[in-house]
C-alpha cells in the first residue's frame, strides 16, 4: 500500500492536496506537475541542434555562436540529451598519451614546454625504442586504456624516413594489442599519411588550437592553413582526425566559437575533438597565464557536443586541475574520453587508479572497442543511431 506523506514545510492546517503537485518528500503516486513543458530559450538554431539526428558540416559561425551563447543551464541540458542520442553516457574512452620524442622542437607555440625557443628546463631526447613504447602500451592496456597515443615534438616529418619506419612499427605493435593507435608528429604530407594508414593507424592528432583570428598571437612559425593542409592529408588517407583546441590562450569567447566552427565545417567532422585547458609552463610566453574559467570550458564542451554530435569529445590537458565534480559536469555535457596514466606528454595526468575510483563512484565505465567510432565502423559500417533515452524524453516532447 502506498502512503502519501505531507511535504516538509506544508503545515497540517493548510489544505494538503497531494494530487495536484509533486514534492520530493512525498512518496509519489500523484500525477506529474501539469505545468506546460519549458519553452526552448532561443530560436530555431538551438532547437535544430537539440533535435539533431545526424551530423551536419554546413554550420555558420553565427549559428554556432547562438548555440554557444545559450544560457548554460539550458545548453548543458541539451548537450546531455544529444549525447545520449549518439553515445552511451556511461562509456568513457580511456586513452594513454606517451611522449615518444621529447623537446627540441623548432616551432614557437607559445604554450609549449617542448619548443627549443623557450627555456623550460626540459631535456630533449631522441625517438624512444619500439620495444619501450610497446611495453608502455601493454601497461596502459592492462590498466583499461583502449587507445594509445604517441606524440613526437617535431615541426614535420620531412627527412625523417628512419623515424617514420620505427613509428610504423609502433603503430603495428599497438594495433596488434587490440588497441587504437593515434600519433601526433607535426605536419605530414599525403604520402606519409598513406604510409601511416597502411601501418594500421587509427587516428592522427593535429590540433588547430584556437580560432583562425587568434591563432597568429599564439604561433607564428606555422600557419593555420598549414595545419588544415595536414588535416586534409590525414582525412584523404582515410585516417581518423583528432583535432581540437587549447582554452586559456588569452582568447575571447568568440574564439571558442571560431575553433568549433573550423572543425565543424571540415568535409567530415573529426572523429575526436580534444579540449585542453592551458597548463601554464614556466619559461614559455604563456607561462604566467591565469586559468580559464570553468564555465567557459563547460560551455565549449556542451557546444561541441551539439555541433559535433557523433564526435568523441576528449577532456585532455588540464583535467588534473579540475575537481571530480567539475569533471562529472563535463561528462554530463558530452565529454566522453579522457587521458589517463602516469603522464600526458610533459604535463601531469590523473592516474588510472584515481580514474577507476571516480568511474566506480559515478557509474561510469571504460568505453569498449565496439563503442568507439572506429569500432562501430569496423563491426557495422555506419551503424544506425542508438537511442539511450526513453521515448518520453525526446527533444520534441521536452521542448514542444
Ligand atoms: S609543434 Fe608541437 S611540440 Fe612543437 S612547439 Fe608546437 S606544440 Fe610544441
Amino acid at each position: 500500500m502506498r502512503v502519501l506523506l505531507r511535504p516538509v514545510g506544508c503545515p497540517p492546517s493548510r489544505a494538503f492536496t497531494p494530487r495536484l503537485s509533486r514534492c520530493f518528500s512525498t512518496v509519489v503516486d500523484a500525477p506529474p506537475n501539469p505545468a506546460p513543458p519549458p519553452k526552448a530559450p532561443s530560436g530555431s538554431v538551438f532547437q535544430d541542434a537539440f533535435g539533431a539526428v545526424a551530423p551536419r558540416t554546413n554550420w555558420t559561425r553565427d549559428e554556432i555562436s547562438q548555440v554557444y551563447n545559450t544560457p548554460l543551464i539550458e545548453l548543458t541540458f541539451a548537450a546531455s540529451t544529444v549525447h545520449r542520442r549518439f553515445h552511451n553516457p556511461a562509456a568513457i574512452q580511456m586513452c594513454t598519451l606517451m611522449n615518444i620524442k621529447t623537446g627540441g622542437c623548432s616551432e614557437d607555440c607559445s604554450y609549449c614546454a617542448q619548443s627549443s625557443r623557450y627555456d623550460t628546463g626540459l631535456k630533449a631526447t631522441k625517438l624512444s625504442s619500439v620495444d619501450s613504447v610497446l611495453e608502455a602500451a601493454r601497461i596502459a592496456k592492462e590498466n583499461g586504456s583502449s587507445r594509445f597515443c604517441m606524440g613526437a615534438a617535431w615541426r614535420d616529418m620531412r627527412g625523417r624516413k628512419t623515424n617514420l619506419k620505427n613509428i610504423k612499427e609502433m603503430v603495428k605493435g599497438v594495433r596488434s594489442l587490440g588497441m587504437e593507435a593515434c600519433v601526433t608528429l607535426g605536419m605530414i604530407d599525403a604520402e606519409q599519411a598513406k604510409e601511416l594508414k597502411d601501418a594500421g593507424l587509427t587516428a592522427y592528432n593535429h590540433n588547430v588550437d584556437t580560432s583562425r583570428e587568434h591563432y597568429p598571437t599564439v604561433i607564428t612559425t606555422r600557419s593555420y592553413d598549414e595545419r588544415l593542409a595536414t588535416i586534409k592529408n590525414v582525412q584523404q588517407a582515410g585516417i581518423h582526425v583528432c583535432t581540437g583546441g587549447i582554452l586559456g590562450l588569452g582568447e575571447r569567447p568568440q574564439d571558442h566559437v571560431g575553433l568549433i566552427h573550423t572543425v565543424a565545417t571540415l568535409p567530415a567532422h573529426p572523429e575526436s575533438f580534444p579540449v585542453n585547458a592551458l597548463v601554464p609552463i614556466k619559461g614559455t610566453p604563456l607561462g604566467e597565464s591565469s586559468a580559464i574559467a570553468f564555465d567557459a570550458v563547460l560551455r565549449t564542451i556542451a557546444t561541441a557536443r551539439l555541433v559535433l554530435p557523433k564526435t568523441i569529445i576528449r577532456l585532455a590537458a588540464g583535467r588534473h586541475t579540475m575537481r571530480e565534480e567539475k569533471q562529472i559536469l563535463c561528462f554530463q555535457a558530452g565529454a566522453n574520453a579522457i587521458f589517463t596514466g602516469e603522464k600526458m606528454l610533459t604535463t601531469a595526468c590523473n592516474g588510472w587508479e584515481e580514474d577507476k575510483a571516480m568511474f566506480e563512484r559515478w557509474g561510469l565505465r571504460p568505453m569498449t572497442q565496439d563503442e568507439t567510432v572506429q569500432g562501430q565502423q569496423e563491426t557495422a559500417g555506419e551503424k544506425k543511431l542508438e537511442m539511450h533515452f526513453d521515448e518520453g524524453t525526446t527533444p520534441k516532447n521536452v521542448y514542444a
